[in-house]
């Protein structure tokens, strides 16, 4: 048996016919940038997020990058944020001229350590990233009470985190947060795409400027700005799909408690813990173990692909790594990072491979 990582082929297969009429009412419309498809996702994708607004852009890159632009980040301000995610979080932070400023994990949740936070905020401090790593949340609560306490902007890194929910309520669980729709992501297009979703009207009118070169009508610019809009064709396809989503995450949250029922008996590895306050999107299912490389190693043998989420830390990338972080800096980040393992999850993933990769790791731990 071969099982890919992800496999999106089975879900383009599935709705091959209706994806197809999508691509070609956008082809005989012959409008590619901006228009009514757009307008149209943007208003779905903000009410299945319960938000007043969503501003459609090209990744979700771009999305957490307005987001800070948009609150005004400056060159020298410090944005928390985690070392544990995709690099881009804290990319955009230093490509605003921003400084990272990393907080551990906690071991439980995988997201980031609240009560590491405080002993971190200075007078730069201006805003806070809280990563929903995995499909699951951080814990809100006690992020929006410290950012209340110390004035700074919370912008939730939901790129990972499609309808996710914290104490039941759907994420962003404050005002603003930014989702990518990379392809395999929870809701994923057919090529780059993102959008920051908010309840704030200025945030929202700011980042229509910064997409579209600092102008909302045609030659007349506001503000300098950046050529980062979400194409008209992954609009009309992310509607589509988007009226799925519910299901795919249905889908999705099976395999995971599948995989939970399954490798509970095994006692060399950790399993990912969905924490009460929430409920995850499951984009991820990352196990925990010390003999990692050998699991992978064994598992690809049998025609089961993995990844690791993620195999170097932020801090431990060459360009944080000039700025001075070094090894030993996040222990908890370092030590997970050796040990995590991501097996196959997504919507169309069968019963009987959950079963076949469950032999295949109770196998190796035999
Ligand atoms: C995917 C991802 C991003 C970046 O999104 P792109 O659309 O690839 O630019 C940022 N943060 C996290 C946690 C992600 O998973």
């Amino acid at each position: 048996m071969r099982i890919d990582f992800v496999d999106l082929k089975r879900q383009n297969k599935l709705y091959k016919k209706d994806l197809m009429q999508v691509i070609e009412n956008i082809v005989d419309e012959a409008v590619f940038i901006m228009g009514d498809p757009l307008d149209r996702f943007e208003k779905e994708f903000a009410t299945f997020c319960n938000k007043k607004y969503s501003v459609g852009l090209n990744s979700g890159t771009d999305a957490l990058m307005f987001a800070l632009l948009a609150h005004g980040i400056k060159p020298g301000d410090e944005v928390i944020t985690v070392p544990n995610s995709y690099f881009s979080t804290a990319m955009v932070i230093s490509n605003i001229g921003a400084v990272p400023v990393f907080v551990d994990i906690n071991p439980v949740s995988y997201n980031i350590d609240v009560t590491k936070i405080e002993e971190k905020i200075t007078k730069n401090s201006k805003a806070i990233i809280p990563v929903h790593l995995y499909g699951q949340t951080a814990d809100m609560d006690p992020i929006v009470a410290i950012a209340k306490k110390h004035n700074l902007a919370i912008i939730e890194d939901c790129c990972q985190a499609h309808g996710a929910k914290y104490k039941g309520q759907i994420v962003p669980y404050t005002e603003t947060g930014a989702f990518s729709f990379y392809p395999g992501k929870n809701l994923g297009c057919f090529g780059d795409g993102g959008a920051v979703v908010t309840d704030n009207e200025e945030i929202k009118d700011k980042i229509m400027l910064l997409r579209n070169d600092g102008a909302l009508k045609k030659y007349t610019h506001k503000i300098f700005g950046y050529k980062s809009r979400l194409d008209t064709l992954q609009a009309a396809v992310l509607s589509f799909k988007l009226k799925h989503l519910n299901e795919f995450n249905a889908k999705r949250k099976h395999v995971a408690e599948l995989y939970l029922k399954k490798l509970s008996d095994i006692k060399n590895i950790t399993l990912p813990k969905e924490m009460e306050y929430g409920s995850s999107a499951n984009h991820v299912f990352a196990i925990q173990t010390k003999d990692r490389n050998k699991l992978q190693e064994h598992l690809e043998k049998q025609g089961i692909a993995t990844v690791i989420h993620y195999p170097t830390p932020i801090h431990l990338q060459e360009p944080y790594k000039k700025l001075g972080f070094s090894l030993g800096d996040f222990p908890i980040t370092e030590e997970f990072s050796s040990r995590i393992l991501s097996l196959p999850i997504f919507p169309e993933l069968t019963d009987e491979e959950i079963g076949y990769v469950n032999s295949k790791v109770h196998e190796f731990f035999a």
